[in-house]
């Protein structure tokens, strides 16, 4: 039989609840001073990942609601612009981001944004399952696709690889096409 496909991979057989590591207050996961969660468990197995011992769903803690509390806690201080999901991959563990979205959106609103990184290009987002879309709807910026070693520059902002763009979620559902991020350093 053959490997499963990224569309047929489910945050529901996958993911363990885990996470890699929490990091508050960091300035090089998104724009402004961040709160960074990453989750275990990544099955693209890129060459040259940042992240290896995060590619393990078993690796790490479990995600507590104490925790949650916690990041929404530092994420409240008002020098702080938002969240950053990371992993991993985040839409393989989709029952711990959106439990911490939700709170995020019940706290802040839209005062504060959510940025993502994920292995899933926005085009197999748009045929994914339901909790995957559900996550990508919250999001604020997504940047999309795999590491590809071959396509590897330092210089890129906030990316690794030249294939991976930095998307604003909103205006591309709104606009039913990818709308980069306006802030886009090319
Ligand atoms: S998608 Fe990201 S976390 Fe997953 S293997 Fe590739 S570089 Fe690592």
């Amino acid at each position: 039989m053959n490997n499963p496909k990224p569309k047929e991979w489910l945050s529901d057989v996958y993911s363990r609840h885990k996470i890699a590591d929490y990091k508050p207050y960091n300035f090089v996961d998104g724009e402004g001073v961040r709160c960074s969660l990453y989750v275990s468990g990544c099955k693209f197995a890129c060459e040259g990942c940042y992240n290896l011992v995060a590619q393990n769903f078993n690796y790490g803690i479990i995600y507590t609601l104490e925790l949650q509390e916690r990041i929404l806690n530092d994420i409240a201080q008002p020098y702080c612009q938002g969240l950053t999901l990371l992993g991993g991959e985040p839409f393989l563990n989709t029952h711990v981001c959106l439990s911490l979205v939700y709170a995020f959106r019940e706290k802040f609103n839209q005062q504060k944004d959510i940025w993502s990184w994920t292995g899933y290009t926005w085009e197999e987002l748009m045929s994914e399952s339901d909790d995957k879309l559900e996550l990508l709807k919250q999001i604020d910026i997504l940047v999309d696709g795999r590491f590809d070693i071959t396509q590897k520059d330092l210089t890129l902002q906030f990316r690794g690889s030249k294939n991976q763009r930095i998307i604003d979620v909103q205006k591309s559902f709104a606009q039913h096409k990818v709308v980069l991020w306006d802030k886009l350093v090319l």
